[in-house]
């Protein structure tokens, strides 16, 4: 018996996917093994000089050091606006159509105690990055599953959402180029949304976090690129992963005013905003980034995804070859499941691959690796892999 017993919210929610992870790690560890880790999206380079030098600035200067405003400083947003604009062709209004996130993770938990009441469905893809769920639980809401499989290209089928639950629905979750899928989404499933989503009261959320992280010269869209969209939704956006920023937490929902100010009033009860100094920094990093630097930062995880996928395909494993991401969706060998799979990659390899079902239930049957770890690093954890499964 323990005096504090949790809320029923709280004991809904499963351990955290990477707190397992590290759990394991630490245990071979202890034993000597020099684990190298796959497991974490989370870029290894660091984050620009440029950017640091203006956060430097910033915090040097006492107006920086009261309260921020909880919304984001109006030049924070106006630089995410004129971001969208070049980017995507997007327009937004500052002042109504953007809130600064602390990291765009705290943007799901904001949509859903806004907007969803007890009981109430949101639609989740499964597997998914798994925040869109816990989220939905520390509201009291319902998660319906909506499973993305391979013969559909990893995109939903909203057509077979039973009509009763769509009517209870209050969020639809959508998170394209994906993790941890890697797949990405064109114009006419967006347009599809759109057309599903306008007969319902339904929000749609676009977190797209990985929208600069492409291949090939591929482009991924923005959501909000499609007619009808800010209607019907928003997006998430980050300065996490384009700018290799993770650590300094700072992103971005923008789109349909009603919904960005119902999540500002959250926002606001909940915490103060982000440090000026990290919004000075953010717009530097969004206003003042060449293109070459994220095309150069694209070619090194584009030669770590092609040595991947060369040695796992090599080795008899299928591997997707991503267009955008910086990860790779694999099937597991067959015999194996996913969390078996994983544990094997770590006793004969001392490499830490993440389960696909650590991503919901339809992430069985495959495993998710990050190409964020140096080359050196990346290229012995292969010759490992190819080593243990050769024998
Ligand atoms: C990395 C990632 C984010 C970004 O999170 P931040 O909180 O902005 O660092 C959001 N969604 C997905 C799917 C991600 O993989």
């Amino acid at each position: 018996m323990t005096k504090h017993t949790r809320s029923g919210r709280l004991q809904q929610i499963p351990p955290y996917l990477f707190a397992e992870i590290s759990k394991k790690i630490e245990h071979a560890r202890k034993k000597g093994v020099d684990v190298i880790s796959l497991g974490i999206g989370d870029p290894d380079m660091p984050t620009p000089k440029y950017i640091i030098a203006e956060l430097e600035r910033a915090a040097n200067d006492p107006k920086n050091h009261q309260y921020p405003d909880y919304e984001g400083m109006l030049s924070f947003r106006e630089a995410v606006a004129a971001w969208y604009k070049k980017r995507h062709n997007v327009a937004l209004d500052p002042v109504s159509e953007v809130l600064a996130l602390i990291g765009s993770k705290e943007g799901s938990l904001h949509l859903s105690l806004a907007f969803v009441n007890p009981g109430d469905y949101t639609l989740v893809p499964n597997p998914c990055y798994t925040p869109y769920r816990t989220s939905t639980v520390l509201a009291n809401g319902q998660v319906y599953d909506l499973p993305l499989l391979e013969a559909n290209s990893f995109l939903p089928q909203l057509d077979k959402i039973p009509k009763d639950v769509v009517k209870k629905a209050k969020i639809l979750y959508l998170s394209y180029p994906n993790n941890p899928t890697t797949a990405v989404a064109e114009k006419d499933f967006y347009k599809e949304v759109i057309d599903f989503t306008k007969d319902h009261t339904l929000i749609v959320c676009s977190d797209n976090p990985y929208s600069e992280i492409a291949f090939d010269g591929y482009r991924p869209l923005s959501f909000l690129e499609v007619p009808g969209a800010k209607d019907v939704g928003v997006e998430f956006n980050s300065l996490s992963k384009p700018y290799n920023m993770t650590g300094w937490r700072i992103g971005m929902a923008v789109g349909n005013p009603e919904i960005i100010s119902a999540m500002a009033t959250v926002k606001n009860n909940v915490d103060s905003g982000v440090f000026n100094a990290v919004q000075y920094a953010a717009i530097t990093a969004l206003l003042k980034t060449p293109d070459s630097r994220i095309d150069q930062l694209n070619s090194v995880y584009q030669k770590r995804r092609d040595l991947v996928y060369d040695t796992l395909t090599g080795v008899g494993i299928r591997a997707i070859r991503p267009k955008a991401t910086f990860y790779m969706w694999c099937k597991v060998p067959n015999g194996h499941t996913s969390a078996g799979f994983a544990t094997l990659m770590l006793d004969k390899a001392g490499v830490v691959v993440t389960p696909g079902a650590a991503y919901g239930s339809y992430g069985e049957g495959y495993f998710r690796i990050s190409l964020t770890v140096p080359d050196s690093r990346l290229a012995e954890a292969m010759d490992r892999i190819k080593k243990a499964l050769k024998k």
